[in-house]
């Protein structure tokens, strides 16, 4: 592939799972033709693992980096991962450990963290195409990495992935109001391009299977199943994703915008 072929795309995964979770299929598309996968993961001081043994955040830390590491094993040399080392949300403030998320105000700690996540990201100097989470279900530490990628990242670099397992599992989840939100951040319009063509359940079961200590094994089935639709992505009109550079590379990949 020339040089000027090479091509490189950015996941900002708020969590440990967020990005296998939501592009885990399109992810290993990607790399195994030949783009660069970076993955920024923010929030990975932990202390929440309902489905494991481990109890005690240092425990759990470095339960879920195995976790992430036993994916990251499955991709190939092609991926590198970031961890960025905040404090997630559990941990950080108080907030319910079931739902520490919904519809929250940001509070102080949750701003230095943005601080922090912001000077971050601009320091890192990522090139090429950035993916940011939609931030459905306005999960405070999604909200968080959303925020902190629009005020560092260029518009035309940005798409923003549906959150999992919210925007599958989650009946109440208010995807046209969370695009509308982004959209008036923006100040574009955002519409949805698929990254996977046929995608096979099974294939996305096979993938996030390594993450059992945050979910049952039913709930990775229905994960699994929900992505028959595939996995999308929602970006502006004109953007990187829709450069021929990008179109090119990820036309095996790229479903056309519905
Ligand atoms: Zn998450």
């Amino acid at each position: 592939m020339p040089a000027d072929e090479k091509i490189t795309i950015t996941v900002i995964s708020p969590h440990r799972d967020d990005a296998a979770l939501a592009l885990g299929l399109a992810i290993e598309r990607w790399t195994s033709d030949g783009v660069h996968v970076q993955i920024l993961t923010c929030f990975t001081i932990s202390d929440f693992a309902p489905f494991a043994d481990a109890r005690t955040a240092h425990e759990v830390t470095r339960l879920r980096q195995q976790e992430d590491q036993h994916w990251l094993n499955r991709l190939g040399a092609t991926v590198s991962m970031i961890d960025l080392g905040g404090i997630d949300a559990p941990l950080r403030v108080d907030v319910r450990r079931d739902r520490p998320t919904v519809d929250r105000p940001l509070g102080p700690r949750d701003h230095e963290a943005m601080q922090q996540l912001t000077a971050q990201l601009t320091a890192l100097q990522t090139d090429g195409l950035v993916i940011a989470p939609l931030a459905i279900s306005r999960h405070v530490d999604h909200r968080i990495a959303r925020d902190a990628a629009l005020q560092v990242c260029d518009p035309q670099r940005l798409a923003f992935f549906e959150d999992v397992p919210y925007a599958s599992l989650d009946p109440s989840n208010d995807l046209a109001g969370v695009v509308s939100e982004v959209q008036a951040k923006l100040g574009r319009r955002i519409s949805p391009v698929s990254v996977t063509r046929n995608p096979s359940p099974a294939d996305k079961r096979r993938l996030i299977d390594v993450y059992r200590s945050q979910f049952t094994s039913d709930q990775l089935d229905r994960i699994a199943a929900s992505a028959a639709d595939g996995e999308r992505l929602w970006a502006v009109a004109g953007g990187a994703l829709h450069t021929a550079r990008y179109r090119r590379k990820c036309a095996a990949l790229c479903g056309s915008d519905k």
